[in-house]
């Protein structure tokens, strides 16, 4: 190879160094100290002070590392081979200030901000799902008001928590009113539980959201609904944020607002890889919390849905 030729970041073999072995970046990718020269990379948002019920998350991404010792390069799958094209690394955690959740969001976005100024899509590591506000801000103040895959139990669009305007039950209304999002593109996936009203779902309805609740993709394939989803979304720039509590706790327990009757793991998967063809600029995974994952298949399977993103983000090559 010519010593001009790009080669790009590999994750550490299983025969260089035991899968069990050495430090626990995701999927033992080395970790960089700036986002200079990456297509993407993966960040960890250790917070936690916006749950509303069982905390915990705040050990998501330190879990999540270590459940992805295992994940190998290349997707079987679906051919994609996402470390042949993309220079990615770990950037490591952002150093969230867990006293204040205002501070933690201004410090959340300006991280992000340098990550995508960089031109590197950022996949981020939750922590709970306050953190997606946070995001936003630093991806629309990039690429405009954006189109929304959010895959979730709850809608997430309440007006305040406990009289607060910042938790993890907020995020979604406040970008609404943030200018953030372009609601005519957004969609929420997997919807479900019981509810303060009857019509819960009416607000993000009302904003021209796509709801589709759990229950309507009961024992279906969701390819279908992926290429509708494609096909309304376009090419708008578009960020997709998964709650790993859309997936059913059978699958994926260790969270901390669980819900029944939710979504399977090959139905997660039909969603993520339904996502090939947008134009990703971001996205993450957010919710799992390692106390109450007492197995770490809730880890595991965050850290799978993680590298599914990776594998359908533009440019990535398939085999
Ligand atoms: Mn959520
Ligand atoms: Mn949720």
């Amino acid at each position: 190879m010519s010593p001009t030729a790009r080669t790009t970041n590999q994750p550490l073999g299983g025969d260089e160094m035991p899968r069990f072995g050495g430090i626990a970046t995701m999927m033992r990718l080395p970790m960089a100290a700036s986002p200079e020269g990456l297509d993407a990379a993966f960040i960890g948002v250790p917070l936690d002070a916006g749950t509303s019920h069982r905390p915990g998350a705040r050990f998501g991404p330190r879990q999540i590392r270590a459940e992805s010792a295992l994940i190998r390069p290349y997707n079987l799958a679906t051919g994609a081979a996402p470390f042949d094209a993309l220079q990615v690394a770990d950037l490591g955690d952002v150093a969230v200030n867990t006293y204040s959740i205002e501070k933690s969001l201004a410090l959340i976005t300006a991280f992000h901000g340098r990550v995508l100024g960089a031109g590197c899509v950022p996949l981020t590591l939750g922590g709970d799902h306050t953190i997606a506000l946070p995001i936003l801000r630093a991806v629309a103040a990039r690429h405009g008001p954006v189109a929304l895959v959010h895959v979730d139990a709850h809608a997430d669009i309440n007006d305040r928590m406990f009289g607060e305007r910042f938790t993890h039950g907020t995020p979604f209304r406040r970008a609404v009113e943030e200018g953030l999002l372009r609601c005519d593109r957004v969609w929420q996936i997997g919807l479900r539980g019981s509810g303060y009203t009857a019509d819960d779902l009416d607000w993000p309805r009302r904003q021209g959201f796509r709801v589709v609740p759990a229950h309507a993709l009961w024992h279906r394939p969701l390819a279908p609904l992926m290429d509708e989803l494609r096909a309304a979304i376009g090419d708008a720039p578009c960020y997709l944020s998964f709650d790993i509590d859309g997936i059913d706790p059978a699958f994926a327990g260790g969270t901390g607002t669980p819900e029944v009757g939710g979504l399977t793991v090959p139905q997660a998967l039909e969603i993520v890889r339904g996502c090939a063809g947008l134009k990703l600029v971001g996205a993450d995974l957010v919710e799992v919390s390692p106390p109450y994952d007492t197995s770490g298949n809730t880890a595991l399977l965050g850290a799978n849905l993680l590298y599914e993103m990776l594998c359908v983000l533009p440019g990535v090559v398939r085999r």
